[in-house]
């Protein structure tokens, strides 16, 4: 079968011939995929910063944004049926007895450093024609969400901050005890550094809990990104225009930043600003480049003085891929057309060196392989 394979030792990125999955265990299931999303981790795969292979193979099977279509079941799978949409799970545990958190099936929290991430870590990827896993992995995705449902995994980021943010934010109890079923943001602010994919999913999860939501990313206005951000009713701030400290004096106080630039230069300039009980979310992995200078008696300063929090977020587990799959319905019926346009074209595998190697381009780029049956 069609697999895009990098070979890190001889620098290689190839269309390749792969050997066609089949099922090993009662529990596993069979996928044709439908959709793989590119993501800047995948490009990074390819440039050869990031990624290992599977242990004993040259070459790593890349993909891990994805949506499927259950073409085989083993005996002992309940729960799923053949035609089937789903999204699998990227993460799989380590097999530490003593860690405590793929023990209790949140890898995405792993101790030992030792799972493997489908696409990524040691295990292949999804951007492939089939796809073999355990069904445990596996999230379904109502029909009707198919042509969005590639969105499923990248979304998961903000959902999982999100989460977290709700348990973080039962220190204000005024904040929790709001009217029941208030959403968490409501009456806070909260900025989203950058307009790529992740930042603008993180900025439709904020507005459906409540924030009042700031965009800030680089380019002025007209662009695409601008108006997707406004018709969705956030606000876009360009920083080629609007330094930081302007940003704070258009935005009052910063509740929330949700980091979505990788950038950390931009980041800790923006910590700065960050409001009194505010909570400062990272979610990008930044290439290592010379060390910068950073005020950081200025920034303790503001995190005690402040009550603030700072935290980073990778992964997730199976509740939050659920959730994700809950908020990309929500947004279809929120905002049909922007989170449409997040997806800026849907290509052939043949298509992959432009989409991997090429000048990134548009939203979030989507490689087809196959239409649901
Ligand atoms: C993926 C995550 C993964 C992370 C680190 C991200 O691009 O979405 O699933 O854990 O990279 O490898």
């Amino acid at each position: 079968m069609k697999a895009v394979a990098v070979s890190p030792d001889n620098r290689e990125v190839a269309l390749v011939d792969h050997e066609e999955p089949t099922l090993a265990r009662s529990t596993d299931v069979k996928l044709r995929m439908l959709d793989v999303g590119v993501c800047g981790t995948d490009r990074e795969i390819c440039a050869f910063e990031y990624g290992t292979p599977p242990g004993g193979s040259q070459r790593l099977v890349i993909g891990h944004e994805s949506l499927g279509q259950v073409i085989e079941l083993g005996p002992g799978v309940t729960g799923l049926k053949l035609g089937d949409l789903v999204v699998p799970m990227v993460r799989r545990p380590c097999d530490h007895a003593d860690c405590g958190a793929c023990t209790s099936g949140r890898q995405d929290f792993c101790f030992s450093g030792d799972f493997s991430e489908r696409g990524i870590k040691q295990a292949h990827g999804f951007m492939t024609e089939y796809v073999v896993d355990d069904a445990r992995y596996m999230n379904l995705v109502p029909r009707e969400l198919a042509e969005v449902a590639v969105l499923v995994e990248p979304l998961t980021i903000a959902e999982k901050a999100l989460e977290q943010l709700a348990q973080v934010q039962m220190r204000l109890p005024w904040v929790m005890s709001k009217r029941a079923g208030a959403p968490i943001g409501e009456g806070h602010r909260a900025v989203v550094l950058g307009a790529g994919p992740v930042g603008l999913l993180g900025a439709m999860a904020l507005l459906v809990n409540g924030f009042e939501t700031y965009v800030y990313s680089r380019s002025k206005r007209p662009n695409d990104k601008a108006d997707l951000v406004e018709s969705i009713g956030a606000k876009y701030i360009a920083s080629e225009e609007v330094p930081v400290e302007g940003l704070a004096k258009q935005v009052g106080n910063i509740d929330l930043v949700y980091e979505a630039v990788g950038a950390s230069q931009i980041a800790f300039e923006v910590m700065k600003v960050l409001g009194t009980n505010g909570v400062f979310i990272f979610t990008g992995v930044p290439g290592r480049k010379a060390p910068i200078q950073v005020d950081t008696d200025l920034l303790m300063r503001n995190l005690v003085l402040k009550n603030q929090i700072v935290y980073g977020t990778v992964n997730a587990g199976k509740i939050t891929f659920q959730d994700a799959i809950r908020d990309v319905g929500l947004f279809v019926q929120r905002f049909p057309e922007a989170v449409r346009a997040l997806i800026t074209g849907r290509f052939p595998v043949e298509a992959h060196r432009d989409l991997l190697l090429g000048k990134a381009t548009g939203i979030k780029n989507v490689i087809h392989f196959a239409d649901a049956a």
